[in-house]
């Protein structure tokens, strides 16, 4: 069963109030989206879609480098995921897993968890009518979405601890 992603990533962030899309927004120096995809690349999956902001393809392109393919998202998340969801064309054998860029402290095990299956919410009830099977599984609250102010200094300090451990990490080993 292949496993496709959806990453919407075309919401402009208008809570984080910076004027530039969210998830192209500068993280422990690197744009939040590079955070997510990085996180999610635990499982394999056989192809990764990417909704932006219309008209800002081309910036995700260079940030995304490859690691999926990028197309115009909507006004709505829920139009951006129909969108990607449209652009994969998946068939009913196809494993669907869809992920905010705007949730860039996602763990591996959590990643492999849903991509082993579990219960599921919001278009998770779009997919269900079209005739999918859904999961829901329990992840932690490092899983949070960035939407205000606060969620990017929260996100921040704590990718920038984990820099620090896997930094410790490889300085004790040599
Ligand atoms: O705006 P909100 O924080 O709820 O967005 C959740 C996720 O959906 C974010 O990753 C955002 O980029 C994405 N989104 C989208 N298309 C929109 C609005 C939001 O892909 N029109």
């Amino acid at each position: 069963m292949p496993n496709l992603l959806i990453v919407p990533a075309a919401g402009m962030g208008r809570r984080l109030g910076r004027g530039e899309p969210k998830a192209l927004t500068p993280l422990a120096g690197r744009p939040m989206i590079d955070w997510t995809l990085d996180a999610l690349k635990d499982v394999s999956f056989a192809r990764v879609v990417v909704a932006a902001p219309p008209g800002r393809e081309a910036d995700f392109e260079v940030v995304v480098a490859g690691r999926a393919d990028v197309i115009a998202g909507g006004e709505t998340r829920s139009l951006s995921v129909r969108l990607a969801f449209q652009s994969l064309n998946p068939s009913s054998a196809d494993f669907i897993c869809i992920h905010d860029a705007a949730r860039p402290l996602v763990s591996g095990a959590e990643t492999r968890s849903v991509a082993a299956g579990g219960e599921v919410t919001d278009e998770a009830s779009l997919l269900e009518r079209l005739g999918f099977p859904i999961a829901i599984v329990r992840v932690s609250r490092l899983g949070f979405k960035v939407t205000t102010p606060e969620d990017l200094e929260m996100a921040e300090a704590l990718l920038r601890c984990r820099e620090m451990r896997i930094g410790k990490r490889e300085t004790d080993r040599t």
